[in-house]
């Protein structure tokens, strides 16, 4: 997965990294640790391979109907925006 030019600044450079995936859908959440990810070191873009996604989708998927356990669970704490 190689790409030639960031979509946002032009630049050419980019590194590999890898990251926690936060994955969302309808409400229900995924931290998905070590996800490869490529990002443009002039602007900090992140470019996610779509058979990344993919894979992710799948385990969000059998975790949530039951096939599979989750390695660990965290708790998030939650705050609707609101001025101190
Ligand atoms: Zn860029």
């Amino acid at each position: 997965m190689a790409k030639v030019r960031c979509n946002s600044c032009g630049s050419s450079r980019f590194e590999e990294r890898k990251v926690d995936y936060l994955y969302s859908h309808q409400g229900k959440y995924l931290i998905v640790q070590n996800t490869p990810v490529e990002v443009c070191l002039d602007c900090g873009m992140m470019y996610y391979d779509g058979a990344v996604l993919e894979d992710i989708e799948e385990q969000f998927l059998s975790i949530y109907e039951g096939n599979k356990e989750p390695e660990s669970y965290i708790k998030i704490p939650t705050q609707t925006y609101c001025k101190p």
